[in-house]
């Protein structure tokens, strides 16, 4: 079987790592795959069911009812099936964000994911981005980049994103979220938000798109010939 390349984007919230991989793909052909995505449709199934993302026992009763599927349309778009039902909408809202990094703080939850990000980067050429893919699900990834940004500076692009997609939007409240998923993230003892020693550091808090996607084509050319 032919190699597979895999491109492992980790960081925090709000960092701007799904536009800039999305983008990535498209130009080089590979698979997007939006981890986080997965553990948001987690939550939102708990959430339906009435189960706090913090309890330790529902979590774990509750979890093996859920069978989770993607599929890509021809826009490259990951569209993520929820025991059957479409979801890909629903897990985008503030709420079930935070709820997420709570989720994915479980252990079970971790490990029933673990094998489908993995299984994904085995048979496809895969931009992956997440919190864990260089350290936990892809350590053996072509390229590790680790894509950050100051909170403030996330938060305004929240802010802003949300404010030109016609919803409500408050930078106080946006920079309280995000840092309160900072920490949660950064402080679980499974699969922590960190920067592996192999990743290379973009802090994009001065930079436009155009200039993170050309310091990491840049980075890429040098590890894998396209
Ligand atoms: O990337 P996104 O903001 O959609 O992720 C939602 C939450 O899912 C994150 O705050 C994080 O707690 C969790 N997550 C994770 N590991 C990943 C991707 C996301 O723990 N690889």
């Amino acid at each position: 079987m032919a190699k597979t390349y895999s491109i492992a984007i980790d960081g925090p919230a709000g960092a701007g790592k799904s536009t800039i991989a999305k983008r990535l793909a498209r130009e080089l052909g590979y698979y997007y795959v939006d981890t986080g995505a997965i553990y948001r449709t987690v939550a939102y199934f708990l959430d339906l069911l009435g189960v706090s993302p913090k309890d330790v026992d529902g979590v774990e009763r509750y979890i093996d009812e859920l069978t989770i599927d993607i599929y890509y349309d021809e826009d490259g778009l990951q569209h993520m099936i929820m025991n059957g039902m479409d979801v890909t909408n629903e897990i985008r809202t503030q709420d079930i964000s935070q709820k997420a990094s709570l989720v994915s703080a479980h252990v079970c939850v971790r490990e029933m994911l673990l094998d489908m990000q993995r299984e994904l980067a085995r048979d496809n050429n895969v931009i992956m981005d997440g919190r864990d893919i260089g350290s936990v699900v892809l350590p053996k990834a072509d390229v590790k980049i680790f894509l950050t940004a100051s909170a403030e500076v996330r938060a305004q692009r929240r802010t802003d994103e949300m404010l030109a997609k016609g919803q409500k939007a408050n930078f106080q409240q946006t920079l309280k979220d995000i840092q309160q998923r900072d920490y949660q993230d950064t402080h679980r003892p499974i699969a922590p938000l960190k920067m592996c020693r192999d990743s290379v550091k973009v802090d994009s808090s001065d930079m436009d798109i155009e200039q993170v996607i050309a310091e990491i084509k840049a980075i890429v050319g040098k590890k894998i010939t396209v």
